[in-house]
């Protein structure tokens, strides 16, 4: 029987009330699946500053260590905001840990079901059929990495701040081959976005690419855009991507503007996946909600369960190679929206359920 090793890093707020129900979905499936599930617990993010003086603990980046992947769930909040910026949970949890396990790749589903459109400000005259598209982000490079990193007073009694952005040639191959199987899992196209127009590392970037694609993945249809023209194009006709890969800061701008047009946060999920492969000879990977700990509803038994629950199904598909199982829960997800079950958030002013009542409804499908 197979043997899943993850950590469970739930964090703060709804947090942990997401990770109960993306555990029961785990459990069910590994019941059907003849799977063993090995999981331990581990602090994280403020409740790890409340019990232990650090948002990381080391105990728990040995967890992760020994595991084979990661199940985050989301940290910080108004608990903890007046602490210096350095000490935020977010900054000195989700950071050091995406430096640690050297979390290159961030993959990013922009998926919304048809039947939830209008929750998107596209609305479904613009998108009738939903949206379903795959950003993928170089994570651990260029502008937020690179050094110098450094505010200055110059001589003149003027200040200037300067931060550097970077990119080797083999950090644009590794994301290039992680876009490449991202495509080919679907329809084989993929656009690569840059300022190639004036930036040096741009420069490089579409030169690698275009390279390294041509060499590897010759089935693989690409296409090249500017940064700014894919924002544009991004909120015109977002399903003419189908994947789209790009660097460090682009990414985090693009990505966030993709799950405004998908609607709501507690519908979209993430995976981070590492250089290191796992015992299972696959990517060892952090697998997380595209939203926050949304301190507003915790507690409330308001959160939507699905963004946590389909990054387990992520979890399954890049870090344990099990694709059955993953789109089982992926279907049993879209089957229980599609059959009208809606938290809140995703009820557009209707009859909508609780945290559970979702799950309950999720672990019927399947
Ligand atoms: P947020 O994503 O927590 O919430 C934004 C809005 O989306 C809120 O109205 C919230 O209720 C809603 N929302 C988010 N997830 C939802 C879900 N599963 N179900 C239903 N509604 C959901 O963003 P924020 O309010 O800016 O941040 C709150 C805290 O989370 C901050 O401390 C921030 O630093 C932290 N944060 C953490 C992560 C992370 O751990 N990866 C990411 C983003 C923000």
């Amino acid at each position: 029987m197979p043997t899943l090793k993850f950590a469970v890093l739930a964090g703060d707020y709804i947090g942990p009330e997401v990770m109960g129900e993306a555990l029961r979905v785990l459990e069910a499936v590994a019941r059907q699946e003849n799977l063993r599930l090995d999981y331990a617990a581990a602090d994280v993010g403020g409740a790890a500053i409340d019990r232990h003086g650090s948002a990381l603990p080391a105990a728990t980046v040995q967890a992760c260590a020994a595991a084979d992947a990661i199940l985050f769930g989301s940290v910080g909040g108004p608990k903890w905001e007046k602490l210096p910026p350095a000490e935020q949970p977010e900054r000195a949890a989700l950071l050091p840990l995406r430096k640690h396990f050297t979390l290159f790749a961030n993959i990013r589903p922009g998926l919304l079901y048809r039947e939830l459109a209008d929750a998107s400000p596209l609305k479904t005259a613009r998108i009738p059929n939903g949206i379903d598209i795959v950003c993928i982000r170089e994570l651990t490079g260029g502008l937020y990495f690179g050094l110098p990193k450094a505010t200055t007073t110059l001589p003149d009694g003027d200040i200037q701040a300067v931060d550097t952005m970077v990119y080797r040639k083999s950090e644009i191959e590794r994301i290039t081959a992680t876009a490449i199987s991202a495509a080919r899992a679907r329809g084989k196209k993929l656009c690569s976005v840059d300022k190639a127009n004036v930036l040096e590392t741009s420069v490089l970037w579409r030169k690698t690419v275009t390279a390294y694609v041509a060499q590897h993945a010759p089935d693989v249809t690409l296409s090249h855009m500017y940064v700014d023209n894919a924002a544009m194009q991004l909120a015109r006709d977002p399903n003419q991507f189908d994947v789209f890969v790009t660097e460090n800061m682009f990414g985090d701008i693009l990505s966030d503007e993709m799950a405004v047009i998908c609607g709501s946060l507690g519908m979209l999920s993430s995976a981070s996946l590492g250089a290191a492969k796992n015992s299972h000879g696959l990517p060892f990977g952090l697998y997380e909600p595209a939203g926050g700990t949304a301190p507003d509803i915790a507690g409330k038994n308001l959160a939507n369960p699905c963004a946590q629950i389909l990054s387990a199904a992520l979890m399954l598909r890049y870090s344990f190679g099990l694709e059955k199982p993953a789109a089982r829960i992926e279907a049993a997800v879209k089957q229980a929206v599609v059959t009208g079950h809606r938290t809140a958030d995703i009820a557009f002013g209707g009859a909508s359920v609780g945290t559970r009542a979702m799950t309950d409804a999720i672990l019927a499908q399947l």
